[in-house]
């Protein structure tokens, strides 16, 4: 561990709830280590963070959260290699993000020591949490929403930024078929699609609901404005495979910067795949999938990876892909994955040590 000034407190739980989890039947996202780390912001600075036992947060009812919204969040992940050293995956890129929606948001920007140092402290704390089954392991769940009080429509004068962490079987189980939706959508131009908020998802609950009830698992997202360009999943990127060429739209206002997206765009280019970074029309894909060229749809981010697509609706039809046995999601899979758990070079530096 690099040498830091920043002590970080740690308040430990009496008792360890690790024996309590089938590490073998992990959901995603809901079950919790013993620990958790708080920080918060008074009198206009963040004070130093403190690990303590995962514990409720107790808010007063005219908290700001409750009636505007200002929340954001992250996801990343820590690995566990054979030795059992532990690594994070570019954290940095999500200590930047982190910023970026806070600032959207008009949330205070939380220094880069709070959030690496606090990150490190946390998940080396309960390392022995991070499940080592293939498929499986740790989510680090950090977030900040306004704590400070009052029902004047206005920014808090006070946050709380915490970590959760929550040992995590794979995201999807089975076959991925998605609605490209035609009426709803997830953002506009100037809005907030690029900021990692918690009302982004509030809104997409609704028409996702609607996709689930015809049938499918997913709605991709379309430009607000003609609904004729894909966007992204929503929580995830897109990418097609238009022959052998690996298409995805450029990120803007209205898409989330993904660090799984950049991260596979680089893999894909070093394995000589070419890569189209581009707007992607709905009746591109819909002529590629009835003339046999779409080959793969796949949604990439840090959840799930690289989540294969079996089909999609538009328009009332549905269209199938073909199971393809060279597929590029499986190869990038693989890549980003080996690169994650140390079984692989790691040409690019994303791997980051916190042993
Ligand atoms: C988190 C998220 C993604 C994926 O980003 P990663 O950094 O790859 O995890 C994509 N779209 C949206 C809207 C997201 O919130």
């Amino acid at each position: 561990m690099e040498t830091t000034t920043l002590n970080i407190p740690i308040e430990k739980a009496k008792v360890s709830k690790i024996d309590q989890v089938d590490f073998d039947n992990l959901n995603f996202g809901s079950v919790f280590t013993d620990h958790m780390l708080v920080c918060d912001y008074r009198n206009g600075a963040w004070e130093v963070p403190r690990v303590i036992p995962y514990q409720a947060i107790s808010l007063e009812p005219s908290a700001k959260i409750f009636h505007y919204g200002q929340s954001i969040f992250e996801g990343m992940k820590a690995y566990k290699d054979v030795d059992g050293k532990v690594w994070l995956f570019r954290p940095s890129d999500n200590f930047k993000r982190l910023n970026i929606s806070a600032h959207r948001m008009a949330i205070p920007e939380l220094p880069e020591e709070y959030f690496m140092g606090g990150l490190k402290t946390l998940v080396q704390l309960d390392s022995e949490w991070i499940p080592q089954k293939e498929g499986s392991s740790l989510y680090i769940r950090p977030f900040m929403f306004a704590s400070g009080q009052g029902f004047h429509a206005s920014p808090a004068d006070e946050y709380k930024f915490v970590i959760c962490l929550a040992p995590s079987g794979s995201y999807f189980s089975g076959k991925v078929r998605v609605l490209i939706e035609e009426q709803y959508s997830r953002a506009a131009n100037g809005g907030v699609g690029y900021a990692k908020a918690g009302g982004n998802y509030a809104g997409q609950f609704y028409p996702t609901q609607l996709a689930i009830e015809k049938g499918y698992s997913q709605v991709i997202w379309t430009d607000d404005n003609t609904h004729e360009y894909i966007e992204e999943a929503g929580a995830m990127n897109i990418f097609a495979r238009i022959g052998d060429t690996l298409i995805t739209a450029p990120t803007s206002d209205r898409i989330l910067d993904g660090v799984t997206r950049k991260s596979i765009l680089e893999i894909a280019k070093d394995e000589g795949i070419k890569t189209e970074v581009r707007k992607m029309r709905v009746s591109e894909i819909v002529e590629a999938a009835q003339n046999g060229s779409l080959k793969e749809l796949f949604g990439a981010g840090t959840a799930a990876v690289v989540s294969p697509i079996s089909g999609f609706g538009y328009q009332g039809v549905d269209y199938e892909l073909p199971e393809l046995a060279n597929s590029y999601a499986a190869l990038l899979k693989k890549r980003i994955t080996d690169i994650q758990f140390n079984r692989a070079e790691d040409k690019f530096g994303w791997r980051y040590s916190i042993s």
